[in-house]
């Protein structure tokens, strides 16, 4: 049996990686998610498990420890990291699993598996990421403007992917994504 594909789906907070994915599901029926491990608090109507596995600062350094991590990553101020084994089995089991993390952890998963699809996703727009990220809601200016100068920075290491997808509609960056999926099981290898 051959092995399944690992798509890598990142791009700066506040871009939509978390809307898209959503939006994928449905579409894409037979892509494994894989769920990450965090050390922020749940938001409202955040479940553990389904979400992310919400951890003590103490739990995700024995996590790393124990080597339990594909990658991880502080992402202001919080840990997040990929539970590995997940990701080895899916793959292993023939299944397409998608990984919707950040810049740093995205580029850490590159180094381990260079044959992953690594896809970044872009605002139409910087003004329209700053309305975006404000638009959550749910966070402090403070933490706004952190968020913003690390996109900002985060744009810059896009050189280091394989597609680039405009998030200008949720449907077309879908299709986007799709397509990508769907040429790379094409591809000769
Ligand atoms: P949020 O707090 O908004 O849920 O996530 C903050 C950032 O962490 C987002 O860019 C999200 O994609 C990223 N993230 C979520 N899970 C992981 C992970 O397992 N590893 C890494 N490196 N980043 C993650």
């Amino acid at each position: 049996m051959s092995k399944g594909l690992l798509i890598v789906l990142s791009g700066p907070s506040g871009v939509g990686k978390g809307t898209v994915c959503t939006a994928l599901r449905p579409k894409m029926p037979r892509l494994v998610y894989s769920v990450s491990a965090t050390t922020r608090s749940p938001r409202v109507g955040e479940e553990d498990g389904v979400n992310y596995f919400f951890k003590t600062k103490e739990q995700f350094a024995d996590m790393i420890e124990a080597d339990q991590l594909l990658e991880y990553a502080e992402y202001v101020g919080n840990f997040y990291g990929t539970p590995r084994d997940f990701v080895e089995r899916t793959l292993a089991s023939g299944k397409d699993i998608i990984l919707e993390i950040e810049v740093q952890g995205a580029l850490k998963v590159k180094e381990k598996f260079p044959e992953g699809i690594f896809v970044f996703l872009l605002p139409p727009s910087m003004d329209e990421l700053k309305d975006r990220i404000r638009g959550r809601g749910t966070e402090h200016p403070d933490i706004i403007d952190h968020r913003m100068s690390v996109a900002e920075d985060e744009i810059n290491l896009m050189r280091h992917y394989d597609y680039a997808v405009v998030n200008d509609e949720i449907d077309l960056a879908c299709k986007r994504i799709e397509s990508i999926i769907m040429a790379e099981h094409c591809k000769i290898r």
